[in-house]
């Protein structure tokens, strides 16, 4: 039974769709993955004068990050970057962007609903959107929503199978890195070489796709950065960077505050754990350094990762959402961010 809803387009197809259709957009590839699939970029708005000097780490000795990025101009023109699809499993994030490139162009989402208010904020700020950055993991994944489907669906698709045909599971799929040799079915969370980008070796030799990300947050320096996940039936969340300076996990938290109020007022919940900013990095062993601390590092600016939940049939632990509320959680997270950059 195919009750997919028409405007929940998550597949690659659809991504090459949006790419052929778009008129507003400055479509970029951005590289190949480990497969040789495209990794696409829209970008709305223009790009910011830093007048940069110095890397963000030199800019910060020299005790003024202006010499990175500066960001005092009153042409300024702030900068979000939304990232879906990071594990090929979870395109709950993709189906939202793509809705949201078709309002930026046409002022209507893929149902044909309108949402002029959103279009006009959108056009307030410049918008980065990579609407699936690990193509390979997204092929591995042969349908295009996980609503209703059992939670071994997920694992077998997302995490993948053992040598032996037993599901891998999180957290043991990530103690194999690169997977791919350990593997009989290798999940969405993985592009082709085996690499899980959230873990991805950050100081050495990285796979295209993260290094196609790093590159974006170097040249645009986002004021914000979000990598769009599922996570089962959880309830909808951001998580902050682990490793980063308090005023960042503080700009993480008061955001989070303002996503909740917003959210409370569309009867959505959010569970909000940046409230408390020990995210374990002092622990031992420590929380794992991974792609949002990474690029918090990176471009001095707050990356988070966000959890939707996908609508899984059977989780034991928490409520699979609706299609309309996985969707309106999303477009509440864009909404939210573009006022947010927008006042600040
Ligand atoms: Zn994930």
């Amino acid at each position: 039974m195919n009750n997919v809803p028409k405007y929940y387009k998550t597949s690659l197809a659809d991504v090459e769709n949006t790419v052929k259709s778009v008129k507003k957009a400055a479509v970029k590839t951005l590289c190949f993955s480990a497969c040789g699939r495209q990794v696409y970029m829209f970008r709305y708005g223009d790009e910011n004068v830093f007048n940069r000097t110095a890397n963000l780490s030199s800019a910060l000795g020299g005790k003024n990050k202006c010499c990175f990025a500066d960001k005092t101009s009153t042409n300024y023109v702030p900068t979000l970057l939304l990232v879906g699809c990071i594990h090929g499993g979870e395109f709950e994030g993709t189906a939202a962007l793509l809705n949201l490139i078709n309002i930026i162009e046409s002022g209507c989402d893929l149902a044909g609903k309108e949402f002029f208010d959103l279009k006009s904020l959108c056009d307030k700020i410049n918008l980065l959107i990579i609407p699936c950055i690990n193509p390979d993991g997204r092929s591995h994944i042969p349908f295009d929503s996980f609503v209703g489907k059992s939670f071994n669906d997920l694992r077998y698709y997302n995490q993948g199978t053992w040598a032996d045909g037993t599901l891998c599971g999180w957290p043991e799929c990530k103690q194999k890195h690169p997977i791919k040799d350990y593997v009989d079915y290798l999940g969405g969370y993985f592009n082709d070489d085996g690499v899980n980008l959230m873990h991805d070796n950050f100081f050495g030799k990285k796979a295209n796709e993260t290094e196609a990300l790093f590159q974006v947050c170097e040249q645009y320096v986002p004021d914000f950065t979000v990598l769009l996940h599922g996570g089962t039936n959880c309830k909808n969340h951001i998580l902050g960077p682990a490793y980063a300076p308090l005023a960042i996990k503080q700009t993480v938290a008061d955001f989070e505050q303002i996503l909740k109020r917003n959210c409370q007022e569309k009867e959505l919940e959010l569970y909000t754990p940046n409230t408390n900013f020990d995210y374990g990095e002092n622990k031992n062993p420590p929380v794992s350094f991974n792609l949002p601390s990474a690029v918090t590092q990176l471009c001095g600016e707050p990356c988070v990762t966000y959890e939707s939940n996908q609508g899984l049939a059977d989780y034991q632990n928490g409520v699979g959402y609706n299609y309309d509320e996985i969707y309106n959680h999303h477009l509440i997270l864009f909404k939210s961010l573009i006022e947010y950059l927008t006042q600040k």
